[in-house]
């Protein structure tokens, strides 16, 4: 084992036995042993003991995590209210045409995962995109073959909303992915995120409080593509923190596929309700 590994093995015995943490959603203390390696064991079916345990999500939180399960939309991955549908294409997506190949989302947007991304994004808890991009990359090994994926790219902000936030969260969301995968002992996962490919050159107003129909004529060319020749016949995973209605990942898609790319796929942390 070279010292390496060992270092932070033993830093985080030492943080979990001498600085109890508190749960960066609802504020109570932590039981470091039962927290989130058995949390991702037993949710997404995930055998490994090497996940540590200081991850600010405290235990009661995570088990109201509502991740999604069948019946879903097979193209959005919405999932659908009544439990005794099969998996099949929603009412939405059938009417649309193209873009994305599939979206996923590991869970429900309510309660404490909503509470949780609302103390990452907006209230600069960026500790937590630790748990809940370990999180989204199990969503992804779940849901997707790595090998099929080429590149990881993150929805990007604006520089006004970056400067604003001082972080993009769905890059903070993927950042420490290659990590993860070391952990896991995952090899095919190198080196594919790419940050830059996307850039978010117009300026629009937040998404919130609009419809369908408004989202996607405010996000309309919103987005070029920076390195157009390195995505063609590429197989893309655009990640973004929330699913509402898919305009953003869907304009995104709509570009990469103009520049060439052989398809997108789309990963999120949590999705809306379908209505
Ligand atoms: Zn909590
Ligand atoms: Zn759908």
């Amino acid at each position: 084992m070279s010292y390496k590994k060992i270092i932070p093995d033993i830093l985080s015995v030492f943080l979990d036995a001498f600085f109890p943490v508190k749960c960066f959603v609802c504020g109570s203390w932590i039981d470091v042993k039962d927290g989130f390696s058995s949390f991702c064991q037993k949710t997404l079916l995930w055998e490994t003991g090497e996940m540590g345990n200081s991850f600010f999500i405290c235990k009661s939180c995570l088990n109201s995590f509502t991740p999604v399960k069948p019946p879903f939309c097979l193209k959005c991955g919405l999932m659908f209210q009544i439990d005794e549908a099969e998996n099949h294409i929603c009412g939405g997506c059938l009417k649309k045409t193209g873009k994305f190949r599939i979206a996923r989302s590991f869970g429900v947007y309510d309660q404490a995962l909503m509470e949780a991304i609302h103390s990452f994004k907006y209230r600069g808890k960026i500790q937590l995109a630790r748990p809940l991009g370990m999180i989204l990359f199990l969503t992804f090994m779940q849901f997707f073959k790595i090998e099929r994926i080429d590149i990881v790219v993150p929805v990007p902000l604006h520089k006004k909303r970056l400067r604003q936030r001082g972080f993009n969260q769905a890059l903070l969301l993927i950042r420490h992915w290659p990590e993860n995968a070391r952990q896991l002992k995952i090899d095919a996962f190198l080196s594919k995120i790419d940050k830059d490919l996307l850039v978010r050159n117009r300026w629009t107003e937040s998404q919130i409080g609009l419809g369908r129909e408004l989202r996607a004529a405010n996000i309309k060319g919103a987005f070029t593509l920076k390195k157009r020749s390195s995505i063609k016949g590429k197989n893309i995973l655009l990640v973004d923190d929330v699913y509402t209605t898919g305009a953003t990942v869907r304009e995104c898609s709509r570009v990469l596929l103009n520049g060439g790319a052989a398809s997108v796929d789309v990963l999120t942390l949590a999705q809306t309700v379908q209505l």
